[in-house]
Parts: C-alpha cells; structure tokens; sequence
C-alpha cells in the first residue's frame, strides 16, 4: 500500500553537523505514529524537514506517493499536511470558535467573499461548535477568550485549529509540552478520538501519552533511527533503554 507520507534517507546538516541522518520512514493512511527521543536527537528538525520549514541536506519526503521535497510549506499545507502551531502567535482575543471559525473560512476561501449570506457563515459557526465538541470543548470554553482557558485547553485549541484545515497529514507536535498533570488526560482523550481516516505523526516527550497513542514508534537518537517497532517491542528495547537512561 501506499505511505500516507514516507522519507527516505532524509538527512540534514548544520554546518559539519549531523542533525537529520538517513531517517528513513513510512506511514499508512490512518497511522497512529510517533518519533521519540531525548533532547537533541533531531526530532524538531525532522518535524521542519517534513513541513517544508526546513530544506534536507539529502534525501526525499513523499505525500501520498508524491515527492514533495522541492515544494515550500504552503504547499505541502494544501495538499492535506498541517502540523499544529504554537497558539501565543494566535489571536488570544478571540474565542476558541471564533478562531476555528476564522480557520474554517479561510480554508473555504470564504473569507475574501464578504458578500456572501450571513447564513452561510451560521453554517461554518456550526461546523466549529462540532469541531471544538469534539475535542470535549464545553459551550462555555468555546466562548471564552482563549488567553483565559486552562493552558491544556489552549494545546487542543492548536489542534482544532490544525484539524480546521482537513488535514490527511496531521503532525502533532508536542501536544502534552508545559500541560499540567491534571489536565494531560483531556490532551490524551483528545487525541486518541481523532478522526481515524487522518494519518497522525505524534512527536511528543510525555512517554505515558506516546505509548498509549502510538500503534508504532520510531526512536531517534543523534540524529539517527535508532529503533522502530510495535510499542512493546520499543519498551523492552535494550538501546532505547540505555538512551533514555542517560537523559
Ligand atoms: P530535538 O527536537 O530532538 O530536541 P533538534 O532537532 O531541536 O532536536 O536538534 C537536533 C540537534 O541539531 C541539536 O544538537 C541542535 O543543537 C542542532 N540544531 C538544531 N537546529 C540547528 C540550527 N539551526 N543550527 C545549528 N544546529 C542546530
């Protein structure tokens, strides 16, 4: 079958440094993956390399079968690959569904068309409602401004707003980062009921969400693959050990 989104022999150099190296990978439509690692391996990299943010040294990155390797970001965005983004660059005075609102128009295009009905718009207010709904946002948060909600909510606001524009690809990148423990579970749940047809590529430190997330991990250390498999294999992993071991 073919990979949703695949990399062969990705590589990156900054200056005589190896920060990518040969990172070959492939994921199925619907794949539940992540990239772990401790600080350093190359994971940041990587996510900019698939992205587009970043230009590899060598190597390809392949869409749907599609070598995407020459194209810029917002074209790789339009053929289906989004990655969550840090909401503080947002608009922290709009609220959640406004916002979701705002992503929604502007992925139809809509939002040049001013003329259009009001009603219309009623119907993309609706389809945001659903969206944060199903990311368990109460009526409530959905309203609020969004520099008032609980830190975890504002992380799943970055996926709303990433899911608003009909990802295939989605990259999450660090959804769990800075969340307090109390609300890391709404984070997993979340991500866990994400639509099944999206193929999902979790780069992620919190080990608790990426082994009950991920039906497959790859483990990168200095830059490299250093393992890939069904999470218990990774667990039981002698090298992933000892990795993890040294942080
Ligand atoms: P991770 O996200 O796994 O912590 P990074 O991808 O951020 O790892 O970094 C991998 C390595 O590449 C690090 O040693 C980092 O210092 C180096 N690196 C990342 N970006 C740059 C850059 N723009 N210039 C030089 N070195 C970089």
């Amino acid at each position: 079958m073919m990979a949703a989104l695949a990399t062969e022999g990705l590589t990156r150099d900054f200056g005589g440094f190896r920060a990518v190296a040969d990172v070959t990978l492939a994921l199925a439509q619907g794949a539940r993956h992540a990239v772990i690692g401790p600080n350093g391996a190359g994971k940041t990299t990587l996510v900019n390399l698939l992205t587009g943010a970043l230009r590899p040294s060598a190597g390809r990155v392949r869409l749907g079968g599609e070598d995407v390797t020459a194209l810029p970001q917002h074209a790789r965005v339009k053929r289906s690959l989004v990655r969550t983004f840090q909401i503080n660059q947002l608009f922290p005075d709009l609220s959640p569904e406004e916002a979701v609102t705002l992503a929604l128009l502007e992925r139809e295009g809509l939002t040049t068309r001013w003329w259009r009905p009001v009603a219309a718009h009623g119907a993309v207010l609706a389809e945001a409602r659903a969206l944060l709904d199903s990311l368990r946002f109460t009526p409530a948060e959905m309203r609020a401004g969004t520099r008032s909600l609980a830190y975890g909510r504002q992380r799943l606001l970055e996926i709303a707003l990433a899911l608003a524009l009909k990802p295939r690809v989605l990259l999450l990148d660090e959804p769990a980062a800075g969340v307090p423990p109390g609300e890391s579970r709404a984070v997993l749940e979340a991500v866990a009921a994400l639509p099944r047809d999206v193929t999902v590529l979790l780069i992620e430190h919190d080990m608790d969400l990426v082994f009950r997330f991920a039906e497959r991990i790859t483990v990168l250390a200095q830059g490299a693959v250093l393992a890939e498999g069904a999470p218990e294999a990774i667990a039981r992993d002698a090298r992933v050990r000892e990795v993890y071991l040294g942080e």
